[in-house]
């Protein structure tokens, strides 16, 4: 059986878009790095600053797509918008939020904590991994790079053994997302705490399933992405705590500040998606 949507070439393809691999993303940031020194006059400025290289910039890239499926179901990340990626590093404004909010509220780049990062994004593993104390597991099903090859569905892991779990854009892609949480949760210590955004539909009274529609192409049009294989509504949290998670949408950008939320250029529609585990 498939874990992921699109069987093998599907996941390959699936992970090089949401978190590409790393010698394929440093090529991307060189190129955008020498695009943005060619044009250097239209990113002068310093209304946005990146928490991730430091660097000050009058304007961002656009980035996201154009499908009306983001605009019907009023999908909170992945539509096109303006200044989303840092013109030197190329954060998006996905990792901008998890940087902060990590920052802000664990002790996650201090503290000598054991955590699982599957599906590792370039930008926040490059800054997880300044914190040499941490006991830092990276999975994936295919990427080359990560410490450890993982099938979601069945984790190679012995119970609670992680203080922490971070998987983003992950469960979308999971046909069966259920037997996902619940093998993220069994791995968790009690205790603990995970984070596993998912783009969400704010139109939407519960989450949009649709097991018929298994065209890539379809699946697109349908979902947003041609491997994601639902749309997840506010019951998003409900199905979390069906694994046993205490879960909760943390409005994080909408909390801080508007003018520093504005500066790093954090999506005040997308929530941080917090789980813990009872001790
Ligand atoms: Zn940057």
């Amino acid at each position: 059986m498939d874990t992921f949507a699109g069987g093998t070439s599907g996941i390959k393809g699936a992970l090089k878009r949401a978190i590409p691999a790393a010698h394929h993303f440093r090529l991307r940031i060189l190129a955008t790095r020498a695009r943005t020194l060619a044009r250097f006059p239209a990113y002068r400025g310093d209304r946005f600053e990146c928490p991730f290289c430091g660097r000050r910039f009058g304007a961002f890239l656009p980035d996201g797509l154009t499908l009306p499926v983001f605009r019907d179901k009023d999908i909170s990340v992945g539509g096109y918008t303006e200044h989303v990626r840092c013109p030197w590093c190329y954060s998006s404004d996905r990792d901008r939020l998890l940087l902060l909010y990590l920052r802000d509220r664990t002790r996650i780049f201090s503290e000598a904590l054991s955590v699982l990062h599957v599906a590792p994004e370039f930008h926040l593993t490059r800054a997880l991994r300044r914190n040499a104390r941490l006991r830092y597991v990276t999975g994936d099903f295919s990427a080359p790079s990560v410490s450890v090859r993982l099938n979601i569905l069945a984790l190679p892991f012995r119970p609670a053994i992680f203080d922490a779990i971070i998987a983003n854009h992950v469960l979308e892609h999971v046909v069966d997302d259920r037997t996902a949480m619940t093998e993220l949760f069994r791995v968790l210590r009690p205790g603990g705490w995970a984070i596993f955004q998912v783009p969400v539909g704010l139109a939407l009274d519960r989450t949009f399933e649709d097991p018929s529609v298994t065209l890539p192409v379809e699946r697109e049009r349908v979902f947003g992405q041609f491997d994601h294989v639902r749309i997840y509504g506010p019951d998003y949290v409900d199905r979390l705590r069906e694994a046993g998670f205490q879960a909760e949408a943390v409005p994080y950008a909408r909390q801080l500040d508007p003018a520093v939320a504005a500066r790093f250029r954090l999506n005040l529609r997308e929530d941080v998606f917090l789980c813990k585990k009872p001790a």
